[in-house]
């Protein structure tokens, strides 16, 4: 018979137990969602047009991705196998976790990071670690070296950190994997690494070639603008990446997606104009927010964090009754995304109004 909490069947209690996912609000017709980290231009055209004559939607897609596959390949000068495509980076970071970590062994990754990281060994069994970042919201590679056991089988490092914004330099990255042993699967989430300026950030494609351990994830999502087509890619090792193919749901990928894609690779000079005006526009909110008074983390990614601590779900309530969406982290702080160029002033004059009306 049904369970008294009113369950038809038995749920596993760790999976009962989790809280649904609520996705950011939408903002007002006349406010901005600034809470997803989402590209704020419409689709190119070319891009649309090579979407929409994509496939017949009653045939499955090319589930290798085999196209797609050859012009990273090319691209990343690495093998056809060395190169793994899925519905989303979230999907392949699923995929790695589920392929390492199987019940009571541990993945590892800085908080706070991409809230996807939590969940991704629900359902393996694994247990998510987590270490805190520094006081300026870095990862702290060396606690996290420090915090590798017996059973951690996978660390992810999130470059540059969602929600915070530093990237990890390339000697910080060097140091940490002397530390980690050789057997421990590293990723390299890149999702924001179109948006990065800083010389001395990591930048996976230079190092992956000595470190066999590493898979790099990027994303087809954030710079190149497709969220809603659901694709991004892994670049590492053939074997490594077989493990990520096993553990996929099979045939997630659709014609669509690869569509966009390639055409996103085609359109790489357009779509490096508009990444150069969102990093410009970056430059503005964050020098803006600082002049008004708020300590602004270094960003690299398309948002930017202020560590409001206890008063970061306040600053969000107050934004979202003035029809700007912003995510809180509660307790830690807040982070806005790069949006429109014409939410940059609304953002700074609610930013103000805040800090006036709110004074401790
Ligand atoms: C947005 C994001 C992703 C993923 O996105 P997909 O849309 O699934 O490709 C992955 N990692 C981080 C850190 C992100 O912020």
């Amino acid at each position: 018979m049904s369970s008294p909490d009113g369950l038809p069947i038995k749920l596993r209690s760790e999976v009962a137990a989790v809280t649904p996912y609520r996705q950011g609000v939408q903002a007002p017709d006349d406010g901005f969602k600034l809470s997803s980290n989402e590209n704020p231009f419409e689709p190119l055209p070319s891009v649309l047009e090579r979407v929409q004559n994509a496939s017949s939607f009653n045939r499955y897609g090319d589930a290798s991705a085999l196209e797609l596959r050859e012009k990273l390949a090319a691209k990343f000068g690495v093998g056809i196998g060395e190169v793994h495509i899925a519905s989303g980076s979230v999907a392949i970071l699923y995929q790695l976790v589920h392929a390492t970590a199987a019940a009571g062994d541990e993945y590892m990754f800085a908080w706070p990071s991409f809230e996807a990281y939590p969940m991704l060994g629900l359902a393996s069994g694994a247990k998510a670690v987590t270490v805190g970042l520094t006081s300026d919201y870095r990862h702290d590679l060396d606690a996290m070296a420090d915090a590798v056991t017996d059973r951690t089988r996978a660390i992810l490092l999130c470059s540059p950190n969602n929600p915070t914004g530093p990237a990890i330099t390339t000697a910080e990255f060097h140091s940490f994997m002397e530390r980690v042993p050789k057997d421990v699967l590293v990723v390299l989430d890149e999702a924001y690494r179109e948006f990065v300026v800083a010389p001395d950030a990591i930048k996976g494609e230079d190092v992956i070639a000595n470190y066999p351990q590493v898979v790099l994830l990027r994303t087809f999502s954030k710079a190149y603008g497709l969220a809603g087509l659901r694709i991004g890619f892994a670049i590492g090792n053939e074997q490594i990446l077989n493990g990520a193919r096993a553990t996929g749901i099979p045939l997630s990928l659709t014609a669509a997606a690869q569509a966009g894609a390639l055409a996103s690779l085609d359109a790489e000079a357009e779509l490096q104009e508009r990444i150069r005006h969102i990093v410009d526009l970056r430059t503005e909110l964050s020098t803006r927010l600082h002049e008004i008074g708020y300590t602004v983390a270094d960003t690299e990614g398309n948002f930017v964090w202020l560590g409001l601590g206890d008063r970061a779900v306040d600053f969000a309530d107050f934004f979202a009754r003035n029809g700007v969406v912003v995510r809180p982290f509660a307790g830690y702080g807040v982070r806005i995304s790069v949006g429109e160029t014409e939410s940059i002033p609304r953002v700074i004059e609610l930013a103000s109004r805040f800090k006036s009306e709110h004074v401790s």
